[in-house]
């Protein structure tokens, strides 16, 4: 496949619309809110587009599926389920390196996994669900940019995935 060089806005906006309605289409459909906060100033990235869908994709259904899990355990439970699952995509740039966001208002990951979840197999989803393939995939595809990926969650309340890719030099 080609690098292209990108601005990162338009193509996170039909990546995540592709996750998004192929969650629909799929088994257990939850409905979510989203929230674009693209910054327009942002300079431009290389990247292969095939696998960078993968990574937005990859991560935006671990989000649904987080959000999922949340939405079941508040409806086990008395609470009436006010719970509204939220999905904020945020760009921005920093001196050395074009910011992508993918925030969740799901299920968390508990503190004590934080540090296993890249790891090839591992999931904690049950059965067919998960292979636990997905992060570890993602992380390489990002490497391969150059790129980082940084990990911030509390359990119960959000998890938000930071992609870190360089500019394109002049
Ligand atoms: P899989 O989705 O097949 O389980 P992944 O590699 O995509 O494998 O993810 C590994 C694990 O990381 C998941 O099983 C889950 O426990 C955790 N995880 C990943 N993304 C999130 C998220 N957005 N919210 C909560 N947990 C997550
Ligand atoms: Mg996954």
């Amino acid at each position: 496949s080609e690098f292209v060089q990108t601005n990162l806005n338009g193509l996170l906006q039909e990546f995540v619309n592709l996750a998004f309605h192929g969650m629909r289409a799929g088994k257990n459909p939850i409905n979510v809110s989203f929230e674009w906060d693209l910054d327009s100033e942002i300079g431009l990235v290389s990247i292969i587009a095939e696998d960078f869908s993968r990574v937005i994709v990859n991560l935006c259904n671990n989000a649904f599926d987080a959000m999922r899990s949340k939405l079941n355990l508040l409806s086990e439970g008395d609470q009436k389920p006010t719970y509204q699952p939220k999905l904020i995509i945020r760009t921005k740039q920093k001196a050395t390196k074009i910011i992508t966001e993918i925030e969740d208002n799901g299920a968390g990951i508990p503190e004590p996994i934080l540090n296993k979840i890249l790891e090839p197999f591992f999931t904690t989803k049950k059965g067919k669900e998960g292979t636990g393939l997905g992060l570890s995939i993602t992380h390489d595809i990002v490497k391969a940019h150059k790129g980082s990926l940084a990990i911030l969650s509390k359990e119960g309340e959000f998890t938000r995935f930071e992609i870190s890719l360089p500019p394109i030099s002049p």
